[in-house]
Order: C-alpha cells, then sequence, then structure tokens
C-alpha cells in the first residue's frame, strides 16, 4: 500500500517511512498516524509514529556517521555533496513542491518558492564548508596557541509545519556543513516533504545515517529526541509554549538550544512613507502562507493622521486576493490543520466580542463550505489590551493600532513579551535608524518586509527566541572551538 494517495508518488508503505541509517524502516511499534488535505479534510496518507526506540535508533546511526563516513571525508568534499543535494532538489521541484502543498495547503508557487529558497539555503552552506577556519592566540614567542572548530556531533532538529522544508533546511544545511550529522523530527502535521527531502539526500550520495528522519509526535518522538544523551545540539523552531519544554529538556542534558520561536510583530507607516509599498508589502506580508508565517507583519501601527486613508487603501488592496485550495494555486490557500481554524477562528470571535472592527474577511469564505479556509482579514477600532492585539493568531488576520508620536510607537512596537521581527515605513533616515536601535526585535526591516535571506541572521529577542540562524553565525551553532597550545 502507498503511504499517499496515487497523485503524490511518494511510494512508501507507511509501515517503513521511517529514514534511518539510509533506509526507510517500520516503527518499532508498527504504529501510523494519518495526515491531512486541508483543502479538502480527507486522508492524503498515512505515516509511521516514531517513539523513543526509533529515536534511539536514529541517534545511534548518526553517532556511527558523525565518527565514521561524515568524519573521514574533507569539508570540501561534504560540500560538494550538499551542492549535489541541492541539484536533486532542483531536479525534483516540481514534485516536492506538490507534497508541500498537498500536505500544508499553501498555493503551489509559494511551495515552488520554498524550494527555490531551500536550494539557495543548501548551496550557501555548500560554500562555507571548508572556510571554517580557527585562528591564532598570539602568546608571545614560547606557545603556540591556535584553535580548532569541530563539529558538535549528532543534532537534533525539530520543525514546524508552516514551511515544513524551509525550517528543516535552514538547520540542517549549516549542521552538515559543520561535519555534523542530523535526526530530523518534522511536524505531525505535515511530515511528507520530509520523506521525500530523505529521498533526495540518498539519491545526492549522502552517506547514510547523516541524515534521519523520524515522523511523530511531539510529546513522544520530539521529547525523546530532545532527551537522548548522544543528541549534542538541538534546534527548534515552533511555538513559545513547546521552546519553553524543549529548552527545560536540553538544559537537563547541558546541551545547547537554538529557539526559533513565535512572533507579533509590529509595522510602523508614519505619514512621510511610500504608503503604496507599505500596503504591497503588508498584502503580502500579513496573507502570505494564510498569515502562517512566524515573522508576519500581523500588528499595524499607524500613524493618525493616515490611519483611516491608508486601512482604506490596504482593505481594497487586500480584497483583491483570491483564495481556494492549494493546487488551484491562488493567492492563499487554507489553514493547515481543524485545530489551527478553530484557533484562528476562535480569535477572530474574540476580537469581536471585545469590540474590533472587522473591515474584511472575519471567517470563512462563503464559497468554500470545505477545508479549513479563512480569508483575508482586517481588524480595527483594536486596543492595545486586547487579546487579538497581544497574542500570536497565525492566520491571515491583520489587526491595527493608532499612534501620534515616535515614542508611542516605540512603547508599542516593544510592549509584548514578543521580539522577533519589526519594520518601520518612513523616508526620514534618521526616525528610521532611531526606531531600529531602540525597538526590541531580532531583525528590524526598514521600508520593506520579509528582508535579508539565507546569508542574513534571524532570531528573537525576548519570548521570540534563543540564538541566531542563517548567515555565517547559524553556522557556529553547530561547532565548538577547542583550544590547543604548544609550549615550544
Ligand atoms: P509547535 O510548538 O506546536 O510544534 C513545533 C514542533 O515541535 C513540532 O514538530 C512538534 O511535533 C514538536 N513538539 C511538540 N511538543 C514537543 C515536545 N514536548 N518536545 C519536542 N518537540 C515537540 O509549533 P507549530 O504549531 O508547529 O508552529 C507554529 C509556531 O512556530 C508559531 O508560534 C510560529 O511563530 C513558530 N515559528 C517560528 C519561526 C521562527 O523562525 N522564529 C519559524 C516558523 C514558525
Amino acid at each position: 500500500m502507498n503511504v499517499l494517495s496515487p497523485d503524490t508518488a511518494l511510494g512508501l508503505d507507511p509501515s517503513r517511512s521511517l529514514f534511518i541509517n539510509g533506509t526507510f524502516e517500520p516503527s518499532a511499534s508498527s504504529a501510523t498516524f494519518a495526515t491531512i488535505d486541508p483543502s479538502t479534510e480527507r486522508v492524503l496518507g498515512r505515516v509511521a509514529r516514531g517513539d523513543t526506540a526509533d529515536i534511539d535508533r536514529a541517534v545511534t546511526a548518526a553517532k556511527r556517521a558523525v565518527r565514521g563516513d561524515w568524519l573521514r571525508i574533507t569539508p570540501a568534499q561534504r560540500g560538494r555533496l550538499l551542492y549535489m543535494l541541492a541539484d536533486v532538489l532542483v531536479a525534483r521541484k516540481q514534485e516536492l513542491a506538490r507534497i508541500e502543498t498537498l500536505d500544508v495547503g499553501k498555493p503551489l508557487k509559494e511551495s515552488l518558492g520554498d524550494v527555490d529558497g531551500v536550494v539557495a539555503t543548501l548551496r550557501y552552506n555548500a560554500g562555507a564548508a571548508d572556510k571554517l577556519e580557527g585562528s591564532t592566540i598570539p602568546l608571545g614567542r614560547e606557545v603556540i596557541d591556535f584553535t580548532l572548530l569541530e563539529p558538535i556531533g549528532v543534532t537534533a532538529h525539530i520543525v514546524p509545519w508552516n514551511y515544513p522544508l524551509g525550517m528543516l533546511a535552514r538547520s540542517v544545511a549549516p549542521a552538515l556543513a559543520a561535519g555534523c550529522t542530523a535526526v530530523i523530527k518534522p511536524a505531525e502535521q505535515s511530515p511528507l516533504s520530509a520523506l521525500l527531502f530523505a529521498q533526495c539526500c540518498d539519491e545526492a550520495g549522502i552517506p547514510p545515517g547523516v541524515v534521519n528522519v523520524v515522523t511523530g509526535y511531539g510529546e513522544e518522538a520530539g521529547a525523546a529526541l530532545v532527551s537522548h544523551s548522544d543528541v549534542a545540539g538541538v534546534t527548534f523552531t515552533g511555538s513559545v509554549e513547546t521552546g519553553r519544554l524543549v529548552y527545560q529538556n536540553a538544559a537537563r542534558g547541558l546541551k545547547p538550544a537554538v529557539l526559533e520561536l513565535g512572533g507579533k510583530n509590529p509595522l510602523i507607516v508614519f505619514p512621510d512613507a511610500d504608503l503604496e509599498r507599505a500596503v504591497a508589502d503588508i498584502v503580502d506580508g500579513a496573507f502570505g502562507n494564510s498569515g502562517q508565517v512566524c515573522s508576519s507583519s500581523s500588528r499595524l501601527l499607524l500613524h493618525r493622521d493616515i490611519h483611516d486613508e491608508f486601512l482604506d487603501r490596504l482593505t481594497q488592496a487586500a480584497g483583491r486576493l483570491t483564495i481556494g485550495p492549494g493546487l488551484d494555486d491562488r493567492d492563499l490557500g487554507p489553514l493547515v490543520s481543524a485545530e489551527q481554524y478553530q484557533r484562528v477562528t476562535g480569535y477572530l470571535d474574540h476580537g469581536r466580542r471585545e469590540g474590533a472592527r472587522v473591515r474584511l474577511g472575519g471567517g470563512r469564505p462563503p464559497d468554500l463550505p470545505q477545508g479549513y479556509f479563512v480569508a483575508p482579514t482586517i481588524l480595527d477600532k483594536v486596543e492595545p489590551a486586547h487579546i487579538v492585539a497581544r497574542e500570536e493568531i497565525f492566520g491571515p488576520v491583520a489587526i491595527a493600532l493608532s499612534f501620534t508620536t515616535e515614542v508611542e510607537a516605540t512603547a508599542l512596537a516593544n510592549g509584548l513579551g514578543y521580539g522577533l521581527v519589526a519594520g518601520v515605513y518612513t523616508r526620514d533616515i534618521g526616525r528610521a535608524l532611531r526606531l531600529a536601535q531602540d525597538i526590541e526585535a531580532g531583525s528590524v526591516w526598514i521600508n520593506g518586509w520579509f528582508l535579508g535571506g539565507q546569508q542574513a541572521p534571524t532570531g528573537g529577542v525576548k519570548n521570540s527566541g534563543v540564538g541566531r540562524e542563517r548567515g555565517l553565525p547559524g553556522l557556529m551553532n553547530y561547532l565548538r572551538i577547542k583550544n590547543i597550545g604548544i609550549r615550544l
């Protein structure tokens, strides 16, 4: 029996969907779980429900590889294998994107863009593999002292459902480039593309055990992975709540953890800004991937002088967005799951009860009775204390607040426990740079949204996370410094 419906053609037996030591294997318990197509609410396929015993097999394979095949080849050869992997992904791009779209619901064009991002990430890190250099330390003529950068060992990668491939590659690519091996735990809502990624690793010639994938539930497979004594480091992307648990678990084993968590990101618009550009960026930043984006521009802080006119323009532009099943490739797809649909519509009900005005959308589009669809929604008449203004909704919902002074805008921007990204739209460069310094966030974008790429570090402050990914700092998560001193 195929793990998937025929059109997805992954061709796996559900009882053998754990990728361990280069082969697809059954879970020790033989248990499986369903993954759902959010556009139709139908079962897309079943995959193995890995647990502690399976994690142990995967970590053991990764440990063998990190001391064996992966250690024996040169960094340049590692880089070449990552380039090969990127090429395999390019060749299988349509297949990868289709699976991602079926599993997550996102429009096909977004999934194709995600695969492009993964390829770029692999190539960036492939190029860095043989450029990770230590340093020499001047201790005088009697001692030569230098550092080696060593791979930390077996690394755990716990991935969310909103960008399954993208988030996986963001941490796995630098880990492999640094000489580490990886055990990946995909999100239970969207496990399929990780299995295809595993097939691609095999096809590219990545040695067995270097990349392992254990599908399963967070509290079973995920928790077991973080706690495993042979896991040297953890990279987790997901919610603040789970991030805290993961951090506690990692701390018990005294292992480093990178946590990429949620956000409620302020986008501040001053009257002198290029309003057309700001509108276009919000349409993309708040409603792309149906707002299921950690760095979505979900909290609009609009100067009082332009508040009404700006919201009129934004409402018009967002009102033109189309919505439908992922494979129909409209502007928005469904939300990922029934749970996520309940969560987002629950927030909308709460917002209405608190007195928010629905300028656009507000729930399920009437022509889409099936699937987890929520229309692009804009709420105004919201107070900073309202729940919808304070909590991450993680759906296609933008809320608008107004301000009058720069000081007030900064206070609003910094007024929550989150600190992932923020945006400032103004032609006054002095003001932009003052705010960039004063805003508590891992990234501040000026007159643009979703800036940066695989070269630019990303991460949160406050509850939005610990550590940085991407760029050269992202590679350091997988390296430790050894100091060597020689008396002459
Ligand atoms: P989640 O925390 O529910 O799950 C994330 C992953 O953790 C899943 O693979 C899940 O199975 C696993 N997990 C759950 N319990 C676990 C446990 N006890 N031990 C180990 N692993 C466990 O998050 P989600 O709902 O999948 O993702 C949405 C959240 O992710 C949002 O808050 C979003 O902002 C955040 N996110 C952040 C970034 C970033 O870069 N900062 C990127 C994407 C998503």
